[in-house]
């Protein structure tokens, strides 16, 4: 990367690399703008940003996914519009780093990644977030806080109305474990998984123009849901306030689209802390139940699955070996996670393939899922992956 980094910009002096993981949301889907609970692992995939001073007043930015590099004085970024592109990711960053008071200097950086884009691996918090520690270069920024600040990136430049989960994750993953996070007050606890099972993201391929839009209507009805709650219990903050048994009670109140949208997030949050459980003892019937009922619940109550994830969550469900599987990431396409039986995973990545390509003639990427740790300077270059 160190090659590839001077024949763009030359001999710059030092370089120094970032990395952040993407991660895998285990369960607790769509919990995390509603601050409730989820359970994401940072993973292998992730993204590097190789940086250093640039000596001319400017900021360039080079993503080798886009074959592209772009420029900006960086006293412009401060009245900069939203360009609907890539950029708008890490100068998002770049702005909310300025208004937190961090000292954002002229660079040059050059972006390498492994994470699929736009697959709900989430490869935005993993550029957001090596960027932020690349733009930063060494300046020590309180780990939670960095998370935060990437999430306001992505809320008010990007334009998504995001939880803290992509970002939490990116900043906090550890090997060997999942992280189970209460979005709201972000104290969050590793879950060590247990043995003899493996986690496989199998990606869709597919990306429906729906996503987006989506997205923003799901977050609106669930605040329609708990201003509708808060008539009856005005306590109520948001859905991860409420239990399963009080919705249930209130829930003939609500427009029925309104309540199966909130029944998905309050039943949600209790399946986190089912999975969890079930984890702690052992339980791989169990865990594989949870997963498949969260995605019975996206599917049905809350809406944001679709013919190709359904596809491969029923292909997994039907295949030997697989104790649940569900879709994961926000929706409409990207990718499901299978939880199998450890060592099983060639045969199992071989069935869905062939299966998925006769259905829809498209060969699914397959991720074997490892915990890794959260983001970081790069110290050993060799861990560097290659440019794809
Ligand atoms: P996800 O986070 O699930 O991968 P998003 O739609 O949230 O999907 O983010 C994907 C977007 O992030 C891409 O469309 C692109 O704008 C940006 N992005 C991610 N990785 C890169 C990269 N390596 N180079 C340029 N842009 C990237
Ligand atoms: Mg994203």
């Amino acid at each position: 990367m160190l090659q590839d980094f001077k024949q763009l910009y030359g001999n710059a002096g030092e370089i120094r690399v970032f990395r952040a993981p993407g991660r895998v949301n285990l369960i607790g889907e769509h919990t995390d703008y509603n601050l409730g609970f989820v359970l994401p692992m940072a993973l292998h995939l992730a993204t590097y940003v190789a940086v250093s001073a640039s000596q001319d007043g400017r900021l360039r930015i080079h993503s080798e996914d886009r074959n592209e590099t772009r420029e900006w004085a960086l006293n412009e970024l401060g009245h900069l519009g939203k360009r609907g592109d890539w950029t708008d990711y890490p100068i998002g960053v770049a702005r909310e780093l300025i208004s937190a008071g961090f000292a954002v200097t002229p660079a040059n950086l050059l972006i390498r990644s492994t994470v699929p884009e736009g697959s709900g691996l989430s490869s935005s918090a993993a550029l957001e977030v090596s960027s932020a520690l690349a733009l930063l270069r060494g300046q020590s920024v309180d780990r939670k806080e960095l998370a935060r600040l990437c999430q306001r990136a992505e809320n008010n430049f990007v334009g998504i109305p995001s939880g803290i989960m992509d970002q939490f994750a990116s900043v906090f993953g550890e090997e060997h474990a999942a992280i189970q996070l209460d979005c709201r007050s972000l104290d969050h606890r590793l879950v060590q998984l247990p043995g003899g099972v493996e986690f496989v993201a199998v990606n869709s391929m597919v990306k429906h123009a729906l996503a987006g839009s989506a997205y923003h209507d799901r977050v609106r009805e669930c605040a329609s849901a708990v201003a509708h709650i808060q008539r009856e219990h005005p306590s109520v903050a948001s859905l991860r306030d409420i239990s399963i048994e009080q919705f249930e009670i209130v829930a003939g109140t609500l427009p029925p689209v309104i309540a199966r949208r909130a029944r998905h997030v309050v039943s949600e949050n209790a399946r986190v802390e089912e999975f969890v459980e079930a984890c702690g003892v052992g339980d791989l019937e169990q865990m594989g139940k949870s997963l498949v009922e969260s995605h019975r619940s996206l599917q049905h109550d809350y809406e944001v699955s679709c013919a190709e994830l359904d596809f491969l969550v029923d292909t997994a469900l039907s295949t030997e070996g697989v104790y649940g599987a569900r879709m994961t990431g926000g929706g409409f396409g990207g990718c499901i996670v299978a939880m199998i039986q450890a060592g099983t995973s060639e045969c199992f990545e071989k069935q869905i393939a062939q299966a998925y390509h006769q259905e829809f003639h498209l060969n699914p990427q397959m991720y074997l899922c490892r915990p890794s740790g959260g983001a970081a300077e790069v110290r050993n270059f060799e861990t560097i992956p290659p440019k794809s």
